[in-house]
């Protein structure tokens, strides 16, 4: 067992998706960043291509885009985070541009700002059309490679949390290392490519969640996993499935099966959509987005690749020409609103141990997202994050000698959770699931945290928001469900030594 000494004490930051960068900037002392790869690579932070919403715009205000956001999330938002993050969205725009975020402009000084879906007003600030999330993650690497206070630890991940007596006493990493400190912030990502082929990079797998969960923390909303539409439909590999945006919906595309027709409105909210063309394939057909002819005259022939060039880049990597063929699209899983429950400073239930970004569950998405909401909270709760442990005792850390813990495997059930636990779900299929996982989630963090989404899944017998039971019952089940592992009886808090 080798302690790395050197950083001893300092807060240790797993992931550097927007959250963690953010929270790392934020932070006024000296903080590790664990990072599975390269910077800005495989997080789902540099994929993002609507971009960042916040209410900035001159027809609009705050309230507005708080409505809006507890109209998406289904009776299920936690107000008070609503307020909190949503309130925060023109600060967040101000210090992205202090910190030199190339935000496309419209003249010299206002923002575009474009409409999406849910949204009432026009307000997700994006960069180069559909490179928002790259465009974003650029800017803030170039601020944490100036940084002589923050180190990141390329190629490392956190293993698991080390608690003593309840509190958060140090991190184990996947070197075998192990960093004493009593300021653990998970800033993971979700767990979207638990799934097959999900719009999430492959790191996205939920194993953070899993080491929170395992160290005690309570978890909240975990049934409600979104799933977007339009995917594109294509051999990857076993990689992820590239995402083409609603915003070829709304410029015009059509939704058609093989046999040239339309049998969906191609309007309708994302779960929707997503259930019309779960059913449709379900029925035998494949279906595809028709950008040649679309709704109302509005094709976009000729002009999908300078609307979408990133779009048309990946679909010309598989051999697709938007402009001349039909792109063959799927539902795919795209975010988790369910996570680590935290508080508006981000601390979850086990002290010393904090989570933001997707990895987290604040409250603010309810059953569902209002789309780019989640770069916003990203980065909010990121920052507020970094000001609570600012302001947090800095305490000596007294971890002496820890008993390495063994280590986890994290298997693939893919095909599993598609079938038990995807759009349409109903009891036997999450029995089925939560009876398969549940033996192996001791020793697996992907079984861990599928068990989990099925036995929440399983305990909401209605539909709501992105969870959509075909057996569900009338009878509304309007509260959220917050649980422990001991809750669900997949606890493993004190794992046996090696
Ligand atoms: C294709 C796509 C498009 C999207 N478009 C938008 C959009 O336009 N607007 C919007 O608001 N949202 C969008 N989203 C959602 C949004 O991108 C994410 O919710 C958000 O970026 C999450 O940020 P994060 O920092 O929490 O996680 P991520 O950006 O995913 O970063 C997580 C980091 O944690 C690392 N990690 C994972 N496990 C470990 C571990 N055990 N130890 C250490 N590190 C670990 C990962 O490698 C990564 O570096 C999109 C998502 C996808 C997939």
């Amino acid at each position: 067992m080798m302690t790395l000494t050197r950083f001893a004490g300092w807060p240790v930051i797993a992931g550097a998706g927007l959250a963690g960068l953010s929270a790392a900037l934020h932070l006024d002392r000296p903080c590790v960043v664990l990072s599975p790869s390269p910077l800005g690579e495989d997080a789902a932070s540099a994929l993002a291509q609507g971009g960042l919403a916040a209410a900035i715009g001159n027809d609009d205000d705050v309230a507005l885009h708080m409505r809006d956001t507890i109209e998406a999330g289904d009776g299920l938002c936690d107000t008070r985070a609503v307020e909190a993050i949503i309130g925060a969205g023109p600060s967040a725009i101000a210090t992205l541009l202090d910190w030199g975020v190339a935000f496309t402009r419209k003249g010299e000084t206002d923002l575009d700002l474009h409409l999406e879906a849910a949204h009432s007003r026009a307000r997700i600030a994006h960069v180069s059309g559909d490179s928002s999330g790259a465009g974003i993650m650029q800017a803030l690497i170039a601020q944490v490679r100036a940084s002589s206070r923050i180190v990141v630890l390329d190629g490392v991940t956190l293993d698991h949390i080390h608690v003593i007596e309840g509190r958060v006493r140090g991190v184990w990493l996947n070197t075998g290392q192990f960093i004493p400190t009593n300021h653990c912030i998970l800033a993971c990502g979700g767990a979207g490519a638990l799934y097959v082929g999900a719009t999430s990079p492959s790191s996205n797998t939920g194993r953070g969640l899993a080491a929170a969960a395992r160290a005690g923390a309570r978890l909240a909303d975990m049934e409600f996993v979104q799933f977007h539409p339009t995917a594109l439909d294509v051999e990857t590999g076993g990689g992820r499935s590239p995402l083409i945006s609603e915003a070829v919906r709304g410029a015009g595309a059509v939704l058609i099966d093989e046999t040239g027709e339309r049998f969906t409105d191609e309007l309708h909210s994302r779960d929707r959509v997503s259930r019309a063309i779960a059913r449709h394939r379900l029925d035998g057909h494949r279906v595809f987005l028709d950008a040649r002819s679309g709704r109302g005259g509005k094709g976009l022939k000729q002009v999908f690749s300078r609307q979408f060039p990133g779009i048309a880049r990946v679909c010309a990597q598989y051999g697709i020409d938007p402009d001349r063929m039909p792109i063959p699209v799927r539902p795919a899983v795209h975010y988790h609103m369910g996570g680590v429950a935290t508080d508006l400073h981000g601390r979850a239930s086990v002290p010393g141990l904090w989570a933001c970004g997707e990895v987290a569950c604040t409250g603010l998405h309810g059953a569902n997202r209002l789309a780019s909401n989640s770069l916003l909270e990203a980065f909010v709760m990121g920052r507020a994050v970094a000001w609570d442990v600012n302001n947090a005792a800095r305490d000596r850390h007294s971890c002496q000698n820890p008993i390495r813990p063994p280590r986890l495997s994290s298997a693939s059930f893919g095909p599993q959770m598609d079938r038990g636990a995807g759009i349409l779900r109903d009891r036997e299929g999450l029995q089925a699931l939560t009876s398969y996982l549940t033996p192996l989630a001791s020793r697996d963090d992907h079984a861990l945290v599928g068990a989990a989404i099925a036995s929440a899944a399983l305990r909401r017998r209605e539909s709501r928001g992105s969870h959509w039971r075909v057996d569900g019952e009338d009878s509304a089940c309007a509260g959220r469900f917050h649980f422990t592992l001991e809750d669900i009886g997949l606890q493993e808090r004190s794992l046996e030594p090696a």
